[in-house]
């Protein structure tokens, strides 16, 4: 079906017909504005993230439902950042008239799967349609009690530097895309992230992480984030870079450095975070009671930031990270 019978109406309805809510939403889509009930005690924690055609997807790669799991995944991913139970989003859609509405009912699919995967209701947002190219924006609004709130800026010399999951399979996803290869792991990394909700929680539950960030510009753009607001520095330890066994496999393949990418490839929505020494074993212990893990990859300093090869030698990296105006 052609956007244009459906009409601007006729799509909200449509995306107002399959979203579900949880019990804080007194009012959800369909007024003028949406009203939900905080809950005692807690601060409510509101982020939002944008979505571009053409420079954050690519609609020859993405299939629609996979698209709408990761808008909405890139944007839990920063309330985990902070510790943060996501509660409510917000869908902000810009769309140009050749998208079929069958693309659509799919991204709604994805999408709501998400919220409904993480407990997050969607109450309300704007449409519009687009000259060119496919907008995207989500505001998503978590809470957590005020002490819990894990920021970027606590990061103490002595304290551990800890990452959930491996790095780089997304940006090597990205590439193989690019070279026409359309499936495995690296790919699904790249075009379906898991955003670390429950390890978020959890740490900050526990009071372990000093600073925490989400992995989304490349570990060394974002450990630039919370050295900066921490006033500190950092040493890492390039052989305890967490890698998964396929990206060893396609990276050895390619003869290219492999580092590389996960040091500044972007887009992995792990966590990473510090803690004192004395709290690793805590650390572990909670990421292993949810299934998951981290591996410690390197430790605060004063100042700078140095990178270590096994044997001790200084490395360089290629690139720093994604800076969208550079
Ligand atoms: P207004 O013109 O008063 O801003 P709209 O017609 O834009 O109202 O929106 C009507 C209702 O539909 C509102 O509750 C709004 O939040 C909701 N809405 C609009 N677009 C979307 C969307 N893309 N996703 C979810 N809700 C939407
Ligand atoms: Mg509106």
């Amino acid at each position: 079906m052609k956007l244009r019978e459906l009409g601007e109406f006729g799509l909200i309805d449509r995306i107002a017909a399959r979203a579900s809510c949880n019990s804080g939403v007194k009012i959800g889509i369909g007024d003028d504005a949406a009203a939900i009930e905080p809950t005692t005690g807690l601060v409510t924690l509101i982020t939002t993230d944008m979505l571009v055609e053409g420079v954050h997807f690519d609609l020859a790669f993405s299939d629609p439902v996979s698209l709408g799991r990761k808008s909405l995944a890139v944007n839990l991913s920063d309330i985990a950042a902070m510790g943060g139970m996501p509660r409510y989003f917000l869908l902000s859609l810009a769309v140009p008239h050749h998208i079929a509405v069958e693309f659509l009912d799919g991204f709604m699919v994805g999408l709501l799967e998400m919220g409904e995967r993480f407990g997050v209701s969607l109450i309300g947002g704007d449409t519009s349609s687009s000259g060119k190219g496919m907008i995207i924006s989500i505001t998503v609004i978590g809470e957590q009690s005020p002490d819990l709130v894990v920021t970027r800026r606590g990061a103490r010399p002595g304290d551990l530097i800890c990452v959930t999951g491996t790095l780089g399979d997304s940006a090597l996803g990205l590439s193989l895309l690019k070279r026409g290869v359309r499936d495995g792991l690296a790919i699904s990394r790249h075009l379906d992230p898991t955003p670390r909700v429950r390890e978020g929680i959890r740490l900050a539950e526990a009071r372990l992480p000093s600073a925490m960030i989400d992995i989304s510009d490349g570990l060394l753009a974002d450990l630039g984030h919370i050295l900066d607001l921490s006033g500190a520095g950092a040493r890492l330890f390039l052989d305890k870079l967490p890698l998964s066994a396929d990206y060893l496999e396609k990276c050895s393949a390619t003869g290219e450095d492999i580092y590389s990418l996960p040091l500044s490839g972007g887009e992995d929505y792990e966590l990473l975070f510090t803690a004192p020494p004395g709290k690793i074993a805590t650390v572990q212990s909670v990421l292993m009671g949810i299934g998951s893990g981290c591996a410690v990859i390197g430790e605060i300093t004063a100042a700078g930031l140095n990178l270590l090869t096994a044997s001790g030698v200084e490395y360089t990296p290629v690139e720093w990270g994604y800076n969208h105006f550079s």
